[in-house]
């Protein structure tokens, strides 16, 4: 008996430590996850100012276009003035000088913060690519870093099972299936009993069992927690070096 429980409180060792690499392992793609998400925030972000700049550049172009017009269209109003027979012709071809000559004025101004505002949004838009080279590749060697790291958390885990498989081989069956049920519910199967006190929950158990234990002929459960329980000092007269404690 003393033999099983000592390989049932080994086999809760190993099953605690890959239990623990397993968390780990499974941490490491979910911190890559949230570095890809950003990736993406900053690709739409890029995306959406491409589509600004596509626009103010179509705006660009309209308005250049209207100057052109307008230039097209003072030009014409000075050959009508060349050729005025009369000051009626002659007052009609000023006015449409004048008129035109203003809207133009106020769309080469225009055109004039059109052509700022690219410029700077190019600007923007190059430094953006870059910083979104920089994370890309930022990216990617961790990516690289963390495969190596998984690989070897996996090999460490797969060391610790077939450890974990020898110690379970020579455990009794049925105690192996009940101190499988009560890690599924209880996380920590095996608990010590120190002074009439389990470990396992703080509670004293009754002076029935702790005679029971400390006879240790039978493998006992916790009546309030139900993990399998022991007596400390009965590992100990083993002279054995695996401590007592549960932890
Ligand atoms: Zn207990």
């Amino acid at each position: 008996m003393r033999d099983q429980l000592k390989r049932l409180e080994e086999l809760q060792k190993f099953d605690a430590q890959i239990q623990e690499l397993s968390n780990a392992l499974k941490a490491i793609p979910a911190k890559l996850q949230a570095s890809q998400n950003d990736l993406a925030r900053v690709e739409a972000l890029l995306e959406t100012e491409r589509t600004q700049l596509t626009e103010t550049q179509r705006y660009y172009g309209e308005q250049k276009g209207q100057l052109q017009t307008e230039e097209a269209t003072v030009s014409g109003a000075k050959h009508k003035l060349s050729l005025a027979k009369n000051s009626k012709e002659y007052v009609a071809a000023q006015r449409e000088i004048e008129q035109t000559r203003e809207s133009a004025q106020a769309r080469e101004a225009e055109v004039a913060k059109l052509v700022e505002a690219i410029q700077a949004k190019e600007k923007l838009l190059a430094d953006r690519a870059d910083e979104l080279k920089g994370l890309r590749s930022s990216i990617e060697k961790d990516g690289e870093v963390a495969r190596v790291k998984m690989a070897e958390v996996q090999g460490k885990i797969d060391a610790l099972q077939t450890a974990r498989d020898k110690i379970a081989a020579g455990i009794r069956p049925d105690y192996l299936k009940r101190y499988g049920a009560i890690r599924m519910r209880r996380g920590m199967a095996v608990a010590t009993v120190r002074n009439g006190t389990c470990l396992g929950c703080n509670m004293n158990v009754p002076p029935q069992l702790f005679n029971t234990l400390q006879r240790g002929n039978t493998l006992e459960t916790c009546p309030y927690c139900h993990r399998i329980v022991y007596w400390e000092d009965l590992m100990k007269d083993q002279g054995a070096s695996s401590t007592s404690s549960a932890e």
